[in-house]
């Protein structure tokens, strides 16, 4: 199908303002022709009031149909084949051996999802029988109805219109209404013509999915403050998840909100390690900052070493690479215009010097800024909480700590992280293990001898963390768990079974594991 630059509206394009926008090469800077239109309110309000009509009907759906759904939704983003590549990268500038993995990732979380509920445990069903002065009480998890998902900039399939959002939510049996990123809006229009389809294939009503385009805040603040909606996932920037978060707050009934906004992903390396491997960290530590010109919100953006003449020597390595490195595209204006924003605060601290870059590239034909690479002292970041703010590109910032207590003081001042790593050594599994609990309680994934960037989409992955790495630290954004954001456990009393879901019949003909008077079993009552 074309590109018409309009909103996707219960399977419908719908163009009612006159307000527009366009979609920039982030390599050229060139504007595309076609106009996109920001939704109006209305269409705002027709989206969501379609998705509550939706959830009228699919809140009866068995699992299964919802699976056919998922699966026809991962099809269906594949038959829009190379035309999709081309679009997202002319949008985004992250290259097709980038986005062709991305493709993967998105498809194979959404039928990853299908699998879940085929399989039929993530109900999560448990029955506490009658017993002699306690009623039977039987629960299991309900989808929330109709939720709003932000699509990030910096992953425009995987955390945007057709990613992990919106399928965990999709699977969870919510309608799903996007406010797609400005960043990439002909790309969020090719998705929203898939989804569409793959409703109407699937047989679902067609409200259970809409995409609203919009270059301004007034789109996402209607579509929190809509009293239909019942959850928010949005991952993005600190400023804008916490906006948001605020917004749904303030509303007459407030709603939860699962954002994923920035993070530094502390990384402390031992002497000891560096004794080891200082070349195969560098090595590792560059090419990790530098993963897609730095902008993941697991890039490793603070790390933490004690002073010695190994450390001297390896920082001077690092940025010596950082500065030979050549510099990346980034994905549009307004995440150049932050970057140097956000950089240039720190720089210009008493407490920082400036070992390479911090400056943007501001001569060529694309969105660019220098691999930077920055350094301070444990006193400073204990003492402002400044130098902790995400440098979102290839920007990294050396903490040096007098001692082991200097850093452990260090860490202990840290905010909420997604990540935390530790480079050390077998010797040292003895006496690292304070340290390592201490980062524990400041991340939502501790990494040994390894990077943060690259987050596997696995049942037991934890992509979440303390604010302000996220305004929900007990849950993920990826990984199966990622569908109880869209869930709420009910417990049913004394019910005759007749009433109850089949998950939580006496016979359990979905054949599922339960958990039956505290013991796991798939055997009928
Ligand atoms: P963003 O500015 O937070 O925007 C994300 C989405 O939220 C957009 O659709 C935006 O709409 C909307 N939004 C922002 N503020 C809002 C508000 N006050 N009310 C309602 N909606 C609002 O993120 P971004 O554009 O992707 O990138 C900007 C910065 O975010 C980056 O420089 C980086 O620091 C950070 N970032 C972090 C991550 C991460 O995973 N931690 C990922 C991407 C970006 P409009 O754009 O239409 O205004």
């Amino acid at each position: 199908m074309p590109l018409t630059g309009k909103n996707y509206i219960a399977g419908e394009p719908s163009a009612e303002g006159a307000e527009v926008f366009y979609s920039v090469d982030p390599r050229s800077k060139t504007t595309d022709a076609l106009p996109f239109h920001n939704a109006t309110q209305n269409e705002v309000d027709r989206a969501v009031v379609a998705a509550a009509a939706a959830f009228q009907e699919i809140r009866g759906y068995p699992s299964g149909k919802i699976a056919d759904l998922l699966d026809e939704v991962a099809a269906q983003v594949e038959a829009l084949g190379d035309d999709l590549l081309h679009t997202a990268d002319r949008e985004t500038g992250l290259g097709l051996p980038r986005l062709t993995g991305e493709r993967a990732r998105a498809t194979g979380q959404i039928r990853a999802f299908a699998g879940l509920l085929r399989e039929g445990a993530y109900l999560r069903a448990i029955i506490n029988t009658e017993q002699p002065g306690q009623p039977a009480i039987k629960q299991m998890q309900f989808p929330v109805g109709p939720v709003a998902i932000f699509a990030a900039s910096n992953f425009p399939f995987a955390f945007a219109v057709p990613g992990g959002d919106t399928a965990s939510a999709l699977a969870a049996g919510c309608p799903v209404v996007v406010k797609a990123h400005p960043g990439h809006p002909a790309t969020s229009e090719l998705f929203a013509q898939a989804i569409s389809a793959a409703a109407a294939a699937a047989g679902f009503p067609a409200g259970t999915f809409s995409m609203l385009q919009g270059n301004g805040i007034d789109v996402g603040q209607w579509l929190v403050a809509h009293d239909a909606i019942e959850a928010v996932g949005f991952t993005g920037s600190l400023r804008g998840g916490r906006a948001i978060y605020d917004a749904a707050s303030r509303r007459p009934r407030p709603i939860p909100v699962y954002a994923e906004m920035g993070s530094v992903n502390p990384v402390v390396i031992t002497q000891a390690a560096l004794a080891a491997r200082a070349d195969e960290i560098a090595d590792g530590l560059v090419g990790s900052v530098t993963l897609g010109t730095g902008q993941f919100c697991t890039n490793p953006g603070l790390i933490l070493l004690e002073d010695s003449a190994a450390t001297r020597d390896f920082i001077t390595a690092v940025a010596e690479k950082m500065e030979a490195a050549p510099a990346g595209v980034l994905l549009n204006e307004a995440i150049a215009a932050g970057l140097d924003s956000a950089v240039g605060q720190t720089a210009a601290h008493a407490q920082i010097e400036v070992l390479t870059g911090a400056e943007a590239v501001s001569d060529g034909d694309f969105f660019c800024y220098r691999n930077t690479v920055m350094q301070t002292t444990a006193a400073a970041i204990r003492e402002d909480e400044r130098l902790q703010i995400e440098h979102f590109g290839p920007v990294t910032l050396f903490v040096v700590c007098e001692d082991g207590d200097d850093l452990r003081g260090a860490v202990d001042s840290l905010e909420g992280n997604l990540t935390s790593t530790v480079h050390a050594e077998e010797a040292e599994l003895e006496s690292i293990g304070g340290l390592l609990h201490q980062l524990r309680e400041k991340a939502g994934r501790v990494i040994w001898n390894g990077f943060p960037t690259g987050v596997a989409v696995v049942h037991a992955m934890q992509h979440g963390g303390p604010y302000p790495a996220t305004t929900a630290p007990g849950t993920t954004s990826v990984g199966m768990n990622a569908i109880y954001r869209f869930m709420r456990p009910i417990a049913f009393q004394n019910v005759p079974d007749a009433l109850l879901p089949p998950a939580l019949q006496d016979a359990n003909p979905l054949g599922i594991l339960r958990l039956v008077d505290d013991v796991y079993t798939a055997e009928a009552i």
